[in-house]
């Protein structure tokens, strides 16, 4: 028996189908493949170990400048000029020896091209053909390095707006240390004024004692005198402790223990049940703390509407709004609640801008611990303390206040207050008392004729012209607008008429000049005396004072006219 190839006989027909249908599925597979290919943002090439193209994508296409039919069949190292070139015999050699595929990067023409070969191996193992893929990373190299650079410059942005915010901080702490030292000034200055008048008459009764040493009687009414001044620079010193007492405290930042006695209850306005609970967790331990919540700013206003807040911790992102509208609202409504905003990490644009709006403070979620907790709390409601304390002591200035800023002369409140402990002095030493009332005359045509500047400026020629002329125990005051009262306690009818004839005479000869305006005044006086008056009140002396100044006014001005009974 010979070699007998047994041949299983064919079945044309079954055959035939499955070659069509294995026809149908490799058009399948090349359609979907081509489209794949094609797809590809890289060039791509399927070569021949020689370098003969065998397939290609139109993106190679494109980036080489050939159709397709140009590139099919002729040698990739051939058909790439070599200033396009990526992928090189030496590469495509050592991806054929190694059988593995290799990767590099490429600089072609300033893009930066990745190539990965892919050898494509026979069953036997051998390399037949091999796919070339080449991926332009030039934009996405790009887009990273601008991506370094926006990422560089928020850092800074974020970097810059906490440096300005803690300038702010700092200029709030400036600016109320400022204020405490300008109103302690203020008040250093009004308050020695003050002790100038019983200081001038102390020294003026200690002279007089010289004089009267050997008589006994009236040295005893000096002393009396004496005694009465020094009361009342122990009334004025009394005043000055009062104000050291609550100015001295110091602001601390650093104090991270919360050190305050009584209860504080703050209201925590934040949407997210983790944040509130980190919140509420750190500040457990400090029982004078009472935490309240609100989820929203239409929660946080209802709530401020009926309770009393210490502190509010304010996140910015809530339901129904910002942060920062809140706070609007809260300024227009005028609740004055200090709020400190914890707002998410990076958010410190929105932080900046809502210290602005007149946050005091804010923490970021990423800071949060007990201790910068406590801190921001001390620290919020020191500054708010101060705040009260200067209110206050504005308050206490303008008490305290006793000079008309125009005329330098004591002012109305200041006359207030004296002329009634001058009534009672006079009262209980039988001394007598004399008030004078002087007005400027036609001022209002003064005002007219060269404006209410020269009109200023000659009332404040007119003060420092009554300040000369008076003794020093006399109080001189600006009474109303060109009004001027001028309490003389140790006087006669005569002493008193005569020095306001001097006074009527020496306004009326001065030539009062401001800028291009030179002019001439004069003044009418009224003059009443304490001993004449029945009940011997302050209104009655004023009353009788502006009788006799109505007197002057009315018979021609420029005149002075006693009430005083001569006796
Ligand atoms: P009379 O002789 O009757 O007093 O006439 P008069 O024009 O002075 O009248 P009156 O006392 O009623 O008017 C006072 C005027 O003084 C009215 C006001 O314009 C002016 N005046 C009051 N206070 C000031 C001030 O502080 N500065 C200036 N420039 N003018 C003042
Ligand atoms: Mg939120
Ligand atoms: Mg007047
Ligand atoms: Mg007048």
């Amino acid at each position: 028996m010979g070699n007998t190839v047994h041949e299983k006989p064919v079945d044309f027909k079954k055959e035939l189908l499955k070659r069509r249908k294995n026809k149908k599925v490799g058009d399948a597979r090349d359609n979907f493949f081509e489209s794949f290919v094609n797809a590809i943002a890289g060039s791509a090439f399927l070569i021949n170990k020689k370098g003969t193209i065998l397939a290609t994508n139109q993106a190679a296409c494109k980036r080489l400048g050939k159709t397709f039919e140009e590139l099919i069949s002729t040698n990739l190292f051939d058909a790439v000029p070599p200033e396009l070139a990526v992928t090189g015999r030496e590469q495509v050699n050592s991806a054929i020896q190694s059988k593995q595929p290799i990767q590099y990067k490429d600089e072609c023409q300033g893009r930066v091209i990745y190539t990965n070969i892919y050898p494509i191996l026979k069953p036997k193992g051998n390399v037949e053909k091999l796919a070339i893929l080449e991926i332009d990373f030039t934009t996405a190299k790009h887009d990273e390095k601008a991506l370094e650079l926006t990422t560089h410059h928020l850092k800074q942005t974020v970097e810059d707006l906490k440096n300005a915010n803690q300038k702010i901080l700092d200029q709030q702490k400036s600016v109320i240390e400022e204020e405490r030292l300008k109103v302690l000034l203020q008040m250093a200055g009004a308050t020695a004024h003050e002790l100038n008048q019983p200081l001038t008459a102390l020294l003026g009764n200690i002279e007089m004692m010289g004089l009267y040493r050997n008589d006994p009687v009236k040295l005893f009414d000096h002393v009396a005198f004496i005694e009465e001044a020094g009361q009342r620079i122990s009334n004025i010193v009394k005043k000055i402790q009062s104000i050291h007492h609550y100015e001295t405290k110091p602001y601390d930042t650093n104090t991270a223990i919360l050190n305050f006695d009584q209860k504080i209850i703050i209201l925590s306005v934040e949407d997210t049940d983790k944040d509130f609970e980190t919140i509420n967790s750190l500040l457990i331990n400090h029982s004078q703390v009472h935490l309240a919540r609100a989820k929203s700013n239409a929660e946080a206003i209802k709530l401020l509407k009926n309770k009393e807040f210490d502190l509010i911790f304010l996140d910015y992102m809530l339901p129904d709004g910002n942060g920062l509208e809140l706070l609007r609202i809260m300024n227009q409504k005028k609740i004055d609640i200090p709020v400190v905003v914890i707002t998410g990490q990076g958010d410190d644009l929105i932080a900046a801008q809502i210290i602005q709006e007149g946050a005091y403070d804010y923490l970021p979620k990423s800071r949060i611990s007990e201790k910068s907790i406590s801190r921001i709390i001390t620290n919020t409601l020191e500054k708010v303390r101060l705040k009260k304390e200067i209110k206050l002591a504005h308050k206490k200035m303008a008490e305290m206040s006793v000079k008309d800023e125009l005329t330098q002369l004591y002012n109305r409140r200041y006359y207030n207050d004296v002329i009634k402990q001058e009534i009672s002095r006079a009262n209980r030493y039988s001394s007598n008392l004399f008030l004078i009332m002087a007005d400027i005359d036609f001022f209002k045509k003064v005002n007219d004729t060269y404006g209410h500047m020269t009109g200023d400026a000659v009332l404040t020629d007119i003060g420092r012209i009554f300040k000369d002329h008076f003794r020093k125990s006399d109080i001189a005051c600006r009474y109303g607008g060109e009004e001027f009262a001028v309490i003389l306690p140790n006087s006669s009818p005569e002493k008193a008429f005569a020095v306001c004839e001097r006074l009527r005479e020496i306004i009326a000869s001065h030539l009062f000049i401001h800028d291009e305006n030179e002019l001439y005044i004069t003044i009418s006086i009224g003059i009443s005396c304490l001993n004449d008056t029945a009940e011997k009140s302050s209104k009655e002396l004023i009353t009788m004072a502006d009788r006799a100044l109505y007197q002057a006014k009315r018979s021609g001005r420029n005149k002075v006219i006693s009430s005083v009974v001569k006796s």
